[in-house]
């Protein structure tokens, strides 16, 4: 008998069709006598439509969270109305999302009286999403003679206040994992847990930031010590590159937690950036497989997967960027400089992507996201302002539409040829490289291009330096 963990994404469940593929999925699993944790996301675009509906109330639009509401009703009673045939069950659950809709409009009501809506009250809106999403699945489960309970996950994971990122209190949540899944799983019962959401000490609810349903499923794993995590989504698994972007991408059928740390981190959204780190302590393999051929292989994550020497297992790409530059002759042999620039950066709770620095000492420049872009800028120009009066620094900056592409894989390792071959691809194809850099683990490789290169850039590092030879 195994524990296991299994995620599904948005799409998984974005329609009654796919919430009866995860109904069966997790069925035959727990009828194979498993003690299975289904971990689900909201509906595929609730998300950003409950985002959506929110910041516009604070911007002074009283219509659009309206829209939201009926539309969000809309999709999940259709699902109701076409999956759940017990007359009781049905109403049971169209009030649930009555309810929970309710509750987010009088939210947006607030919002637009008061003109501004706070980290903190934003996750208590995106909270509704995966509340809604795993009552459904619940039901479907007991529907198909599956004893199951939809939880909260604002019972079992504890965070820090850190509205919209939040961080886990790892010995807390451990016990209240425990505390609240064991006894249910003793029971025999399936627990469909909401994914992202998790609440403070005092319970107010937090979310662990886009996309951080992944994580959810990887700090269960971690806490019940299970046997592997498995994460459901829209492709095959793991793959060379984004196959919207590049359609001849492969899976990858074994992969490192540490290269997989990097992709995620690195762009790749088919994995939250932490959903690695709670279990590399135990070695929980993950797995991710397609919902919708669950067949498939997929790709196993692992401690360690084989490598050969000079390969590039993966490309990613990271959009929506902007890169600073700090430029003057007079920055030559002034110390604190970038200490200084990286601070002031840091108290704008920017965090920063990547960092070069020409050997000229001439300039500095670094990638940050472009809704920081000019915040960013503007608070630099006033910690700099002597040096800038002085003409030490000539300008600050920041050029927006850029895009970081990062070549990824451990086998690149002490292989010095490889960042010609990524070069050689792009020159060949006229693409400028606006900046480099190497991580310290010589696991990646990240550059910079335009946002109007990017999508090139990524084929052809694809075609020449992954896909060659093959
Ligand atoms: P879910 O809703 O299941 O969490 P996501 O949309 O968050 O799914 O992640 C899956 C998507 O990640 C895929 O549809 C794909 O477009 C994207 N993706 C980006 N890079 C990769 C990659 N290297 N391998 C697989 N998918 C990737
Ligand atoms: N629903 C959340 C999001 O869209 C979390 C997730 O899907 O993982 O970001
Ligand atoms: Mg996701």
């Amino acid at each position: 008998m195994s524990t296991l963990v299994m995620k599904f994404g948005g799409t998984s469940v974005g329609d009654a069709f796919a919430f009866a593929m995860v109904r069966d999925i997790v069925a035959e699993q727990a009828r194979g006598g498993d003690r299975v944790i289904a971990v689900v996301s909201a509906m595929s675009g609730a998300t950003d439509e409950l985002t959506h509906g929110i910041v516009s109330a604070a911007n002074g639009d009283k219509e659009i969270y309206h829209d939201v509401c009926n539309s969000l009703r809309e999709r999940h009673v259709d699902v109701i109305a076409e999956s759940i045939r017990d007359d009781a069950t049905r109403d049971r659950l169209i009030s649930i999302v009555d309810t929970l809709i309710a509750e987010y409009a009088n939210l947006c009501a607030s919002v637009h009286v008061l003109g501004e809506v706070t980290p903190r009250v934003m996750d208590a809106a995106l909270s509704r999403g995966e509340r809604l999403s795993a009552r459904i699945l619940a039901a479907l489960l007991q529907q198909a003679d599956v004893q199951s309970k939809a939880v909260d996950a604002t019972d079992l994971i504890v965070t820090d206040q850190t509205f919209q990122n939040a961080a886990p209190i790892v010995q807390a949540t451990r016990e209240r994992i425990s505390a609240h899944l064991v006894p249910l799983l003793d029971a025999g019962t399936t627990p469909v847990v909401t994914g992202f959401i998790a609440a403070t000490q005092d319970g107010v609810t937090t979310t662990l930031g886009r996309g951080g349903s992944d994580y959810t499923a990887a700090i269960i794993g971690d806490a019940l010590d299970a046997d592997a995590v498995w994460i459901f989504t829209d492709v095959d698994g793991v793959m060379t590159a984004d196959p919207h972007t590049v359609p001849e991408a492969r899976v990858i059928p074994v992969i490192s937690y540490t290269e997989v740390g990097e992709l995620a981190y690195f762009g790749a959204k088919v994995l939250h950036p932490r959903t690695i780190r709670p279990v590399i302590e135990r070695e929980i393999p993950v797995w991710v497989k397609n919902t919708f051929h669950p067949q498939r292989p997929g790709t196993r994550i692992v401690r360690d997967a084989t490598n050969t020497h000079g390969t590039v297992k993966a490309v990613t790409m990271i959009t929506g960027l902007s890169m600073v530059t700090i430029a003057g002759r007079g920055m030559i042999g002034i110390p604190g400089i970038a200490g200084r620039t990286f601070s002031a950066v840091a108290r704008e709770g920017t965090s920063v992507l990547m960092i070069s620095q020409a050997s000229s000492e001439q300039s500095i420049c670094f990638i940050i996201p472009t809704v920081s872009a000019k915040a960013v800028v503007h608070t630099l120009q006033e910690e700099m302002e002597r040096e800038l009066s002085r003409r030490d620094i000539d300008r600050i900056w920041a050029d927006n539409d850029i895009v970081i592409i990062s070549a990824i894989g451990t086998g690149m390792r002490g292989t010095p040829g490889i960042s010609a071959r990524i070069f050689g691809a792009l020159g060949s194809a006229g693409i400028n490289v606006i900046a480099i850099a190497q991580g310290s683990s010589e696991c990646s490789i990240s550059l910079v291009v335009t946002s109007a290169d990017a999508t090139r850039a990524v084929q052809q590092i694809h075609k020449e330096v992954i896909n060659h030879g093959k």
